[in-house]
């Protein structure tokens, strides 16, 4: 599996719509959202969770090259673009872990089996610690600042920039 993939997010107008939720389906821990330290909503540990084990599915519809072109003209998407082949738009069905922000020091990370897109934990998550995962918004991309507050932020969520 190449190891190119990116998240291409942008979200506006979460403010006074209702919380978003975890899909208990594709999670294996209780997982809960609410607002966030790093921005918007975030997704927090509901209990403890152990080092390397699957915490949730990001799922979301699937679209062609063409399709994620389009959406991203949308106010609000969630593209996790694998490969050409694996783009999927976690504004629409998405599992929740779409609102899993980005940190430059996170605690999850990103595993490609089978077609589905899954979140490891890299280390034990303590219950109500924020996830995070690395977004590696492409150095082509616009520059993000990052806000995370890791000590190690490197200042952008475009690694390289
Ligand atoms: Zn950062």
């Amino acid at each position: 599996m190449a190891d190119n993939w990116t998240v291409v997010a942008y979200a506006v107008g979460r403010r006074g719509q209702e919380t978003p939720g975890i899909d208990p389906r594709y999670a294996r821990f209780r997982l809960n959202v609410a607002a966030s330290r790093i921005q918007g909503w975030g997704v927090f540990a509901g209990e403890a969770i152990p080092a390397r084990r699957k915490v949730i599915e990001y799922t979301g519809e699937r679209l062609t090259p063409e399709e994620a072109q389009e959406r991203l003209l949308r106010p609000q998407h969630y593209l996790f673009v694998i490969n050409d082949n694996l783009i999927v738009d976690g504004a629409v069905n998405g599992s929740g872990a779409q609102y899993i922000n980005h940190s430059c020091d996170p605690n999850l990370c990103i595993q490609v089996a089978k077609g589905h897109i899954l979140l490891m934990s890299l280390r034990a998550i303590e219950p109500g610690e924020e996830l995070s995962y690395d977004y590696r918004f492409r150095p082509s991309a616009l520059r993000n600042v990052c806000s995370c507050g890791a000590p190690n932020c490197r200042g952008s969520i475009n690694p390289g920039l």
